[in-house]
């Protein structure tokens, strides 16, 4: 099979191998025990490439895994429900691996759609409310 290591493992520093399905830590082990379960061992990071799917992002790319390897974090474009392309930060989580922030939103998006004036007043004194 062919596998690509393509970065290193957040949680352990090994090496980060893409498979066809998801990108996976080269210290994670399957171990199947006596009454046939399956459970991991050594380090558990791994990710789907269609994590991201129920936001409407199919696959999470592998330049996009490398920066977020590297950064621990990284920008995607999901898409809403109503279809509407947006963008958000995908995060490291000590649990999910990576997950999407929802929180914090990504700047250059807020500048491409026009803010109603209502908003701008808002906006003006969550900013004052912040700086104090
Ligand atoms: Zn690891």
């Amino acid at each position: 099979m062919d596998e690509k290591i393509i970065g290193k493992c957040i949680k352990c520093g090994g090496n980060i191998i893409e498979k066809e399905k998801y990108y996976v830590c080269e210290n994670r082990k399957a171990i199947k025990d006596e009454n046939g379960n399956w459970h991991t061992e050594g380090c558990d990071f791994i990710v789907f490439k269609d994590t991201f799917r129920r936001f409407g992002k199919n696959k999470l790319t592998v330049k996009e895994m490398k920066k977020f390897l590297k950064e621990k974090e990284v920008v995607v474009e999901l898409v809403s429900k109503n279809g509407n392309n947006y963008k958000k930060y995908a995060i490291f989580d000590e649990k999910w691996n990576i997950k999407i922030d929802f929180d914090t939103n990504v700047e250059n998006v807020k500048k491409e759609k026009p803010v109603k004036e209502e908003n701008l007043t808002e906006s003006a004194e969550d900013t004052l409310t912040f700086h104090i």
